[in-house]
């Protein structure tokens, strides 16, 4: 566990960078940044809560003897299936050593075999070759990293600090509106960055901590960037499902170790839908999975039987799912399989960036989950995704801030906000309809999806919208004027501001997964529609959206 700066200390009024999350994404990059900048870092909960944090398979790196750059960026583009940029891939793939040879020195201390890295397969890799810290790689990486970032001078961490909207002047970005403290701020930067992580939370069942509500890719679509991609979603084959426990996710590499899926007749049906069976990529499992279930009205979950894998090697590489799996669902994984299904898990779509992490508004930079920087493609490689975190933020490093232009400041000159009306039935409404935004995107924009299905669900976000718009606590945000601070009346605490802005959120990027995925018609990658199931070559193409608008891209030619 890690322990961040404490919120009570005063917030700067302008940083020369303003980094906005405390995941693999927003640490790396607060560490990469040129260390004359001062840097502020953001985060809504604490360092120690973050995706990056429960991260367990681990990071992919071509690094072993018998691998090769090549087979990396091959595996890459095919689980992509068509729609990587492949010069991103090679970024990627090829930039991989130097940040793992950086988390090494840093104090990661990854498995070893001997003095060798220990590498262990996942599914659609043609290598072993993805790094681990027994099953709890990315606590591994975040707690290093954020030791680090707490060690430089120039670098100040915020946590329990929201950030409710992007500051842009004149077509540029700069800064953030936040909330911290009892205090509604503006906050100047020569450069905001983006790693706020997925959104898996659009969905009921997801594998993302609840902080995953896709605040960066809300806020960017308000300032009018481009998004891409948004309809691609991963689903993870295997969570955890048992009642009253969470979605825990049992990690693919226990089935890269040789674990079998089979149904409650204990047969392996993953090889009735592809030959790879369990090592299949994700979204073939996925559908596999959910196929199986359909056919069998009756079962709600398949199992994954780890009783086929010798018990040392269990004990060795799995101890948090040993220990999560008895916690949560009194299991003991050495005799009884685990019951499991598909949840919501990666979100390939995100906010369009250049190599450089270069969003489509100047002054505005997106690294991590949150990116659409063209390395996952329709479908993420496992493991790709820790390492996008740290190679797209080392290209931070070379980040010329633009200049600050004077805005007055008038952080001293503070308001009091007045009290919304009927704060009790807002918060009520948004409770509710904050779940119930979930079990509608899970139903209509999920594993299977068909058009009827999701403009029904398109026109009933449209409404709940519309009674969004209406609270009064949206009426009394709506109010507020650009550079002025306000400070808080006491019944609008940090916990109902957190569930106002992550609902709405939560709405925007709800509709815009489902435009998109109504807007794609063919099934490729994490986008499966029963209505179009085939890929189509002419839909070889990236979904842009635009503010009201969503687009194709110019063809992308199939990779050399
Ligand atoms: C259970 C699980 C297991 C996984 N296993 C692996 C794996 O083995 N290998 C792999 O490569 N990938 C894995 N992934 C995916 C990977 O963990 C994530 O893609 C990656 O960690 C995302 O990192 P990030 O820094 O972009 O976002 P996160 O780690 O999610 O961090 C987001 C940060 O942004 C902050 N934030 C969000 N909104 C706001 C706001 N409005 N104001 C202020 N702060 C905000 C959050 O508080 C948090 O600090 C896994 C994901 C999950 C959920």
């Amino acid at each position: 566990m890690v322990n961040s700066s404490s919120s009570s200390s005063p917030l700067p009024s302008q940083f020369d960078v303003l980094v906005v999350g405390g995941g693999a994404a927003g640490l790396y990059s607060a560490l990469c940044l040129p260390n004359t900048l001062q840097v502020g870092l953001i985060t809504k909960d604490t360092l120690s809560l973050s995706a990056s944090d429960w991260a367990q398979g681990g990071i992919a790196a071509a690094i072993a003897p018998d691998d090769a750059p090549e087979l990396h960026i091959a595996d890459t583009l095919k689980a992509g299936v068509g729609l990587c940029d492949r010069e991103a891939v090679e970024v990627l793939v090829r930039q991989a050593g130097e940040c793992i040879q950086n988390l090494t020195q840093m104090g990661v201390a990854f498995d070893r075999t001997g003095s060798q890295l220990a590498m262990t397969l996942e599914a659609a890799h043609s290598r072993r070759r993805v790094l681990h810290a027994a099953d709890t790689t990315g606590r591994a990486v975040v707690t290093t990293l954020a030791a680090q970032v707490l060690a430089q001078k120039n670098i100040q961490v915020f946590d329990q600090t929201l950030a409710l909207d992007l500051w842009i002047h004149e077509g540029a970005c700069c800064g953030i509106k936040l909330v911290y403290g009892q205090q509604l701020i503006w906050v100047q930067a020569k450069a905001v960055v983006l790693a706020t992580g997925g959104g898996g939370q659009i969905y009921a069942q997801t594998t993302n901590p609840a902080a995953s509500t896709g605040d960066g890719v809300a806020m960017a679509w308000r300032a009018g960037t481009t998004l891409r991609d948004l309809e691609f979603m991963q689903f993870h084959p295997t969570a955890l499902t048992k009642e009253g426990a969470p979605r825990f996710l049992i990690s693919e590499a226990v089935r890269g170790e040789g674990a079998h899926l089979v149904d409650s007749n204990g047969r392996r049906f993953a090889f009735d839908y592809h030959p790879d069976g369990e090592l299949a990529p994700r979204d073939v499992v996925s559908r596999a999975i959910f196929n199986h279930l359909q056919k069998n009205p009756d079962e709600s979950v398949v199992y994954l039987d780890l009783r086929v894998i010798d018990p040392e090697r269990v004990q060795h590489r799995f101890p948090n799912i040993i220990r999560k799996c008895q916690k949560w669902a009194s299991i003991n994984v050495f005799e009884t399989p685990i019951p499991v299904s598909p949840a919501a898990h990666y979100w390939m779509g995100g906010i369009l960036t250049d190599l450089n992490s270069q969003t489509t508004i100047p002054g505005l930079y997106a690294v991590g989950e949150n990116a659409s920087t063209g390395v996952h493609g329709a479908n993420r490689l496992a493991s790709n995704s820790l390492l996008e975190c740290l190679v797209f933020g080392a290209q931070l490093k070379t980040l010329i801030p633009q200049p600050l232009e004077h805005l007055p400041n008038q952080q001293s000159d503070s308001k009091v906000l007045a009290s919304p009306v009927d704060i009790d039935t807002d918060t009520a409404w948004l409770h509710q309809h904050r779940v119930a935004i979930s079990q509608l995107v899970w139903q209509s924009a999920g594993i299977s999806r068909q058009a009827n299905q999701m403009n029904m669900a398109l026109e009933q976000l449209e409404q709940w919208q519309t009674e969004f718009d209406a609270l009064t606590l949206t009426l009394t945000m709506h109010e507020l004027k650009e550079q002025i601070t306000y400070r808080l009346p006491a019944q609008l605490t940090l916990e109902i501001l957190r569930l106002w802005t992550e609902t709405r959120n939560l709405l925007t990027v709800a509709q815009l997964v489902l435009k998109s995925a109504l807007f794609r018609t063919e099934s490729r990658g994490g986008h499966y529609r029963s209505d179009y199931p085939q890929t189509e070559p002419h839909w070889q193409v990236h979904t842009l959206v635009k503010e009201q608008e969503v687009l194709r891209s110019h063809h992308i030619q199939p990779y050399p």
